[in-house]
């Protein structure tokens, strides 16, 4: 055999097996066999035995590759280990990882991503839609709230309480709806696609607060009190962790209890002394329970023998004596309750911790694991069903509105913006409907939830910029007819809280996920800090050689999908969008590639370089993304017409992740390892690209045109005609103005002249007049014309109306005027 034949051979035969992940003693077997057909062939020699020994009996022979390699680099390992915060330990042990898991590992099984159930709603979750939903948003008068009132009318908040709409977590057996996380999910889409305030206002109490945390850590006293009433809507619950110095970095909040003795209703009981200072507190300006986070202390040692204690989670009555609320900020226009607390040295009993005394200082592990859930279902799904209403609201107008005599939705360059609305508006459905699904399926999904939170808010913060751009004027001027400025001005609350978005995407979802989601990486750490050397060095040994076995085989699969643009790896189905699936095979094994060469060069430095770690997360997010687009596409029986969404977004996500994997070479800071690397990553550059103006225009088209792929877009909307829903009095006006246009031709055919396409009332009377349109066929046009109008028209008012002060006016002359 000749030498060269033989070299070939073995690397192929290191990259087949690398590629398919085989094991240690399989890769030493094959190599022996490759060895042994050579030494007959006279290839090699007797040397190449000996190198071969040296090499693969040390690491097959547990014995010395523990003692010999494993041990003295634990060593080392222990050394350069980062080091971890409490908070930072507790947050990455809060949650489970699931499908993000399979993307992250670098060879996704997309049998499986097509093998989860999807979401459905019950017959009583699809009943509440169609009942209290509607009723309520019928209800509800948007400008009502935001402008006159700056909140809900009592009735509506009466409505709310009655119907259970603050109790859709809460268990039926304490007389709440127990609602799935998808039926929670679409109730907000739906609420929000009317009033934001509204949808604000319901999913506090059902995200991270007091029910949340009650069913899952109260005792059995608090769940049997607070719970049925937080059903009835007798308590209305805020929770408070944010302060003027603690925002992003909740855990250092400087709001303290002292463990003490007190008299509490007559007798003298153990308790704790609190002082607080918080801000920003959703609904505290109402609430009759506080959920308060501070930071619990016991210097006379009077629970054991710690003095700090740590964060801790208790439920105070606003009504203690000291409790401040009541006051209100005013979040950008979208007045939802919302406020400061402070309380200074109140006694209250311990068994106001939430779960007793027992919990104390096991606050922070309480509001992570309940937000690794809250936070991938209230956010993303406001954001979801403001997205899917911009979308249906903006192809409807883009259709009607005419400029240069076409409907503006024509113009290629509203396409671009109205593409994007569009696919983002499938993306964001996909991801929210897989997100909440997740939990439904029992899953925690702490990465999961911070993507979503991350891309929906930004999602939605871009479409409703494009949206108002598609709308000019009409979106600027405020008043009742306006649909959009309201989300416009909205859009930084969701971007803010529950993780504010530049903290969530350059520290949180990557720096959660590589250790969540990395199959060796926790059980390193986990391993090195045994006590137990033997136990530590078997633990770190099994990860070790798993990690090395790992980055080999990522290495191979990279290089190979890169190279040939895994044009031959797997896809699930053979279709368009089989390509889809074998970019994200390409893209999963460099992200897992990538990951490993990031935590091994920078180490714990990765933490600090966020922007690495963020384009990292990027990668990991698109493809999450992506993967939720085919998923939803596959679950709803590959409607063909669909496709051009599917496509949009999967470009769209594809060209992005293609992007960071670009700029994170270009930014790597071992550049050597980066110039190679990349070779590697792109041997042909940048090969994806950005959906094309023919897929913009296919979009576009869609958003504007009803049909099945339109109204799938608009699912769980209020699309519902009643005079104070803008959304579906667009709507109408879409289909009235689509059925006048063939008689509005009729009439300029037979009147031989062209009319512009406005005064619809005129066009009527000619064609009348011409004896081409039946009086039916005349008030259609009407009609028409009248929705028109309202849809391109906006308010105007009395000068008087829009002044806060009003006693800056002289009322007769509705002039500005200093008072005296
Ligand atoms: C309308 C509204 C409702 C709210 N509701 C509640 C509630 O009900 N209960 C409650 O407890 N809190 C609530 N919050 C608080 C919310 O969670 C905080 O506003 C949020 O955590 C951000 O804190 P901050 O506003 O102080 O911003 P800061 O922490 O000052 O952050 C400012 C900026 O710096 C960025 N940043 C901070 N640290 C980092 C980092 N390490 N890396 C990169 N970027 C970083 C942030 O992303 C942000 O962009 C609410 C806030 C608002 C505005």
């Amino acid at each position: 055999m000749d030498l060269l034949l033989f070299i070939i051979g073995l690397l192929l035969a290191i990259g087949v097996l690398a590629y398919h992940r085989a094991s240690l003693t399989l890769f030493t077997a094959a190599i022996a066999v490759i060895l042994a057909v050579a030494t007959v062939s006279d290839t090699v020699g007797f040397i190449s035995w000996i190198i071969f020994a040296a090499i693969a009996l040390p690491l097959n022979i547990a014995g010395i590759r523990q003692q010999h390699i494993t041990k003295p680099l634990l060593k080392l390992y222990r050394k350069i280990m980062p080091e971890m915060s409490t908070t930072e330990k507790e947050a990455i042990d809060a949650g489970t990882t699931w499908w993000e898991g399979d993307l992250f590992r670098g060879n996704p099984d997309w049998h499986k991503l097509h093998n989860f159930p999807k979401p459905r709603l019950s017959a009583e979750e699809q009943a509440f839609l169609d009942g209290p939903v509607e009723t309520v948003l019928k209800m509800v008068d948007d400008w009502h709230t935001t402008h006159e009132r700056a909140d809900l009318s009592p009735e509506v908040y009466q409505y709310l309480k009655d119907h259970g709409f603050f109790a859709m977590i809460i268990k039926k057996q304490y007389g709440g709806l127990e609602f799935s996380a998808f039926a929670q999910s679409c109730v907000l889409q739906k609420l929000t696609s009317k009033s934001m305030v509204l949808s604000s206002i319901v999913g506090v109490p059902n995200s991270l607060g007091p029910g949340e945390l009650l069913q899952h850590y109260g005792t059995k006293e608090q769940q049997d009190y607070y719970l049925p009433r937080l059903a009835k809507g007798l308590e209305v619950p805020c929770f408070a962790l944010t302060s003027p110095e603690a925002g992003s970095d909740a855990g250092a909040i400087p709001d303290f209890g002292i463990v003490c003795k007190g008299e509490w209703q007559g007798k003298e009981v153990l308790g704790m002394r609190l002082t607080w200072n918080k801000r920003y507190i959703t609904l505290a300006p109402i609430a009759t329970v506080l959920g308060l986070a501070f930071k619990l202390q016991d210097p006379e040692k009077l629970l054991g023998d710690k003095e700090d204690l740590g964060i801790t989670c208790a439920l105070i009555p606003t009504d203690t004596p000291g409790v401040k609320i009541g006051r209100r900020h005013f979040p950008l226009n979208v007045p939802f309750q919302n406020g400061p607390t402070q309380g200074d040295n109140i006694f209250v009993p311990l068994d106001f911790i939430i779960g007793g005394p027992k919990m104390a200082g096991q606050g922070w592990r309480m509001l992570v694991e309940c937000l690794s859930v809250g936070r991938a279902i209230t956010l993303p799904s406001n954001s979801t069903g403001g997205i899917k209403a911009v979308a249906m609201a903006t192809g409807a107008y883009a259709r009607i509105r005419r400029q240069f005599k076409l409907p503006i939705g024509k113009m290629e360059g509203v396409e671009e913006a109205m593409a994007r609305i569009g696919g983002y508006a499938y993306m964001a459905d996909a991801s929210t409907t897989m997100s909440v699904g997740s939990i439904d399926l029992g899953e925690k999904p702490s990465v999961i939830s911070a993507i979503t939170k991350y891309h929906m808010t930004e999602r939605m913060r871009q479409a409703i910029i494009d949206a108002m751009d598609i709308h000019g004027g009409k979106g600027i001027c405020m008043g009742p007819n306006n649909y959009l400025a309201r989300g416009y001005q909205g859009a930084p609350v969701a971007i803010t809280v529950e993780g504010a978005n530049i903290l969530t995407r350059n520290m949180i979802i990557y720096g959660q996920g590589a250790i969540r989601c990395h199959p060796y990486v926790l059980a390193e750490l986990q391993a090195a800090q045994l006590e137990d050397e033997r136990a530590a060095v078997t633990a770190f040994d099994r990860a070790l050689f798993g990690h090395i076995g790992f980055s080999i085989s990522n290495f191979f699969r990279t290089f190979w999908l890169s190279i040939t643009n895994a044009a031959f790896s797997h896809a699930p189905v053979k279709d368009e969008t089989a390509r889809y699936y074998k970019q994200m095979n390409r893209f999963s094994a460099s992200l897992a590639l990538m990951s490993d060469i990031a935590m091994a060069t920078l180490g714990g430095d990765l933490k600090r370089r966020e922007r690495i770690s963020a384009r990292l997360g990027d990668i990991l997010s698109m493809l999450y993304i992506t993967s939720t687009v085919l998923k939803k596409y596959n679950d709803e029986g590959r409607q063909v017409q669909d496709l051009p969404l599917v496509q949009w977004a999967c470009e769209d996500n594809l060209a992005k992740a293609q992007l960071a994997l670009d700029e994170l070479f270009d930014n790597f800071p071992s550049r050597a390892v980066a110039v190679v690397l990349k070779r590697v990553v792109f041997p042909w550059g940048r090969t994806l690209r950005r959906p094309s103006d023919v897929l913009d225009h296919k979009v576009a088209r869609i958003m504007q045109t009803p049909c099945e792929a339109r109204s799938r877009l608009g699912s769980h909307l209020y699309l519902t005609q009643e005079p104070n829903n803008q959304l579906g009095l667009v709507e109408k006006a879409l289909t009235d103005i689509l059925a006048a246009e063939p008689l509005f031709d009729k009439v300029v055919h037979a009147a031989n002249k062209r009319l512009p396409f406005y005064r619809l009332g005129e066009v009527a009377d000619l064609g009348l007049e011409l004896g081409v349109l039946s009086q039916a066929e005349a008030e259609k046009l009407r009609v028409a014309e009248a929705g028109r109008l309202h849809v391109i028209n906006v308010d105007d008012f009395d000068p008087l109306d829009l002044a806060a002060d009003k006693s800056l006016f002289n009322s007769t002359a509705a002039k500005p005027e200093q008072a005296a």
